[in-house]
């Protein structure tokens, strides 16, 4: 219970902090500017295509404004932190939309996805109305190169009628909904990341997708590497576990964000006290081969923040050329033959942490 005291203080002072600073300033930043949307190379569930990724701002994650959300998610200081009409949040698709068009003519791609981020629950109908997401759904549509429509949201937004509504929108599509359970262990999920999301609830939703036969829908697991106060070397058993756990449940597809430190989340307040290191880029590779090898549903581990001083590291010889491989491996779904050999003089360090951080009770930190 500590912990989700004191992450709703830091995630309160946080929010405080950005309403105070974005009032002093005179030229408030317009709605649109929340927004982002890009174009590039992804994985898609059959083969490499044409991924765009869109960012809607909304109110706001409405579990990390009730409860203090996730200890790593620094998402809430992204969004506007206000009510947005719903032809506005239209207007502001419209416009990402039509830049991600006139960017490429998508019919010249043969597979496309479309990834819509909401930095939030896209079926949490406070968050984005159901008029906006049929709105977005009805634009995917118009576009048969378009295969994958993928969308997050925690399991307790997700029930048969919106699943079936949407889905009747885009009936030749894959319909994803990624679920961040993060982890199979209901102790860290609950009392490290304070997700809010039980076992069971998690079970049921991915449930509730499969027992939908009219359309394509999927259930997506996110997994995090490495929460708050969980030694290295667990959070890797954890993460390769995840990967069994999840596809045993029903999942179709996995993907890992390995930890980067956001500000205004208790993952930060411990960093920044020694408390707390994101992950080593080696324990990424090691549950990698381990989930390629034993889990046979496609896998992507995420490679944001690699390399930079808040975000997974190993050192500065070998970070690039491994987030190289690592991409690599994303899009080909397996383990090129260079990332399965690859070795650095910084590897003795990392299997040094893991097998001493039980003595020391936390990580070294010899990234450099
Ligand atoms: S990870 Fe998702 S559920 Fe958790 S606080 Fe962030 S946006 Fe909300
Ligand atoms: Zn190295």
């Amino acid at each position: 219970m500590k912990v989700q005291t004191i992450n709703k203080q830091i995630r309160e002072h946080s929010i405080e902090n950005i309403k105070n600073k974005r009032d002093r300033k005179k030229d408030k930043k317009p709605l649109q500017a929340y927004a982002a949307s890009w174009a590039n190379k992804d994985r898609l569930y059959d083969c490499v295509g044409y991924t765009i990724f869109i960012v809607l701002p909304t109110s706001g994650c409405e579990w990390a404004t009730k409860s203090g959300g996730c200890t790593m998610c620094s998402y809430i200081a992204d969004s506007p932190l206000c009510e947005i009409d719903d032809n506005e949040l239209i207007e502001i698709f419209d416009n990402e939309w039509k830049k991600q068009l006139e960017k490429t003519d998508i019919s010249s791609h043969e597979n496309v996805a479309v990834k819509l981020f909401v930095s939030g629950s896209f079926l949490n109908t406070n968050e984005v109305d159901e008029k906006v997401q049929e709105h977005i759904f009805n634009e995917f549509n118009k576009y048969d190169n378009i295969k994958e429509v993928i969308v997050e949201s925690k399991p307790e937004y997700i029930d048969e009628d919106s699943l079936k509504r949407l889905g009747s929108i885009i009936p030749d599509k894959i319909f994803e909904i990624g679920i961040g359970v993060e982890t199979l262990n209901e102790d860290t999920r609950l009392n490290k990341i304070n997700k809010g999301i039980t076992n069971e609830s998690f079970e049921k939703s991915v449930n509730i997708i499969n027992n939908i036969k009219e359309y394509d829908i999927r259930a997506k697991a996110y997994l995090l590497v490495k929460p708050i106060l969980l030694p290295e070397k667990k959070a890797i058993q954890e993460s390769i576990d995840s990967a069994k756990y999840a596809k045993e449940v029903g999942v179709k597809r996995l993907a890992y964000c390995p930890a980067t430190v956001h500000a205004g989340t208790l993952m930060d307040y411990l960093w920044k006290r020694g408390s707390y290191n994101p992950p080593w880029i080696w324990s990424t590779i090691e549950i990698i081969k381990q989930v390629r090898k034993n889990v046979d549903i496609p896998m992507i581990m995420d490679t944001a923040g690699f390399g930079t001083r808040r975000g997974p590291f190993n050192c500065k010889k070998c970070n690039s050329k491994l987030k190289e491989l690592i991409i690599e491996s994303n899009l080909k779904q397996e383990i090129p033959k260079e990332l399965e050999e690859f070795t650095c003089e910084c590897k003795s360090k990392w299997e040094a942490d893991l097998e001493f951080e039980d003595v020391l009770n936390t990580t070294t930190n010899p990234k450099t």
